[in-house]
């Protein structure tokens, strides 16, 4: 018997299983992939997801293993009004005085979370696939599945973890509910390029696409696009040339450097990708990363979120199983958490990979900051989880960036974060998940 049965290993469930076999919890972490593998994801991790590693005593092993820092961001953008610009900086620090962002590839990030799992004391089987997650009288109880024996194995856990992923078993099975349901908003493909030089992180944002280059391992650039969902078949007849395409029509510059380069991989991609949160918790279940929320990959954000939510729900079972609260009220203090910490950039994600143009308002705001390097750097931070968004979209500031009295902000104007935060109607009174 298990304190906790992790279902997948990657960036939610490797991190949750480390945490919990290092506060002293009997851990089971099941995948059925092998380790290292690659999955269908871009990999850049943001200053806060990067500064997670570094807590957690993993950046160095991201570090040796080769994968550059990156230090600058340029985010380019056209509006009718406004014309061609770009803005071009990088967030403050964070509180420990971190900032960098982390691009490792998958097969290398995976990995290194896997092992750190086990290290700590977690019991990893990889080559795992659970068949079955059994309940008793409502409440999950264990998985029924399979290892490379083929043998049928039963396992028990006080707490079942669905750490896998979208189409996740475990929300199957407890027909988790589901809130905040936006249908699929886009599609991305990508691929690594040899011999590209970036500046950095290049984001390219326009009606209709969406173009993100970053360095990464074995001194490639990966170069992931986006576009809306409505043009994926169209796309998919001919991806090469559609991503070559895409490209040079909103990166021009971009795409002249792929074309002096060399491609290094297949072309990679998704679509049919709906965005929801579900209710992460239930008798004997708890659901992390995109097995609880899933948004469109257009602000790279997935990974970081995945992160923060591992620590979050480590925190909630280790105050239940230690009796510090009960689990029920420790695990609903985890999806207030993690939905105040998401929902105004889920709300800004979803609207973004829409991929319509940006609301005037909006576009007043981001053509304000051109030559203002202070509010370039916290408008990064805002988009790399470092500075709060209600401090960067409060009124005061947007009055003081646009060079504006408070009351002269158009009562209308529609800004990201505008949207209320409901989620869980509020915060569970014992709320110390210590
Ligand atoms: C095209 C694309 C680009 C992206 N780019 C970025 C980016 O640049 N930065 C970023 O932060 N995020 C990005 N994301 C999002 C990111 O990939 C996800 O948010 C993240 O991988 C979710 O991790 P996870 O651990 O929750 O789930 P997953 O990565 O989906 O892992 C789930 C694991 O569970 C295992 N599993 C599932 N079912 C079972 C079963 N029954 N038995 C055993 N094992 C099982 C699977 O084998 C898998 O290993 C991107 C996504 C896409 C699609």
């Amino acid at each position: 018997m298990y304190d906790a049965i992790v279902i997948g290993a990657r960036v939610s469930g490797a991190p949750t299983a480390l945490l919990l076999a290092r506060k002293g919890h009997r851990v089971l972490l099941l995948d059925r992939a092998t380790f290292p593998s690659d999955t269908v994801s871009t990999h850049m991790i943001t200053v806060e997801g990067s500064a997670q590693l570094r807590r957690w005593g993993l950046l160095h092993q991201i570090e040796a293993s080769g994968c550059p820092a990156v230090t600058n961001i340029v985010l380019d953008l056209c509006f009718e009004r406004y014309g061609h610009f770009t803005l071009e900086g990088f967030p403050y620090p964070d509180e420990d005085g971190f900032a960098a962002i982390y691009a490792p590839k998958r097969t290398v990030l995976d990995k290194i979370l896997v092992d750190a799992a086990a290290a700590a004391g977690a019991e990893v089987r990889e080559g795992f696939s659970v068949r079955e997650v059994l309940t008793e009288g409502g409440r999950v109880v264990g998985v029924r599945g399979r290892g490379a024996s083929g043998i049928p194995v039963t396992e028990r856990a006080r707490v079942v973890v669905g750490a896998d992923g979208l189409r996740s078993i475990v929300a199957q099975t407890v027909s988790a509910p589901e809130y905040h349901v936006v249908p699929p908003k886009a599609f991305g493909y990508y691929t690594y390029w040899d011999d590209v030089q970036l500046k950095g992180l290049e984001f390219f944002t326009r009606p209709g696409s969406t173009v993100i280059a970053f360095p990464t391992h074995d001194e490639q650039a990966a170069v992931f696009i986006e576009r809306p969902e409505r043009d994926f078949a169209d796309f998919r007849s001919d991806v090469h040339a559609a991503y070559l395409k895409t490209v040079d029509d909103i990166a021009p510059d971009l795409g002249a450097r792929l074309e002096g380069g060399r491609l290094a991989h297949r072309f990679m991609g998704a679509g049919n990708r709906p965005n929801f949160f579900r209710k992460p918790y239930g008798p004997g279940w708890a659901l992390v990363g995109d097995a609880g929320v899933h948004k469109d990959p257009i602000t790279a954000q997935g990974i970081t979120d995945a992160f923060r939510d591992a620590e979050l729900l480590a925190q909630a079972l280790d105050a239940g199983f230690r009796g510090r609260m009960p689990l029920e009220t420790a695990l609903a203090t985890y999806e207030y958490r993690r939905n105040e910490a998401l929902k105004p950039l889920y709300d800004f994600i979803v609207d973004h990979a829409a991929m319509e143009p940006f609301d005037p308002a909006f576009q007043d705001v981001l053509a304000a900051m051109r030559g203002n390097q202070d509010a370039i750097n916290r408008f990064f931070g805002v988009i790399q989880n470092t500075v709060p968004w209600a401090e960067f979209f409060s009124p005061q500031n947007l009055s003081a960036l646009m060079g504006l009295a408070d009351a002269a902000l158009p009562a209308e104007a529609e800004l990201p974060g505008d949207a209320e935060v409901p989620a869980v109607s509020a915060e569970p009174e014992l709320a110390d998940a210590g």
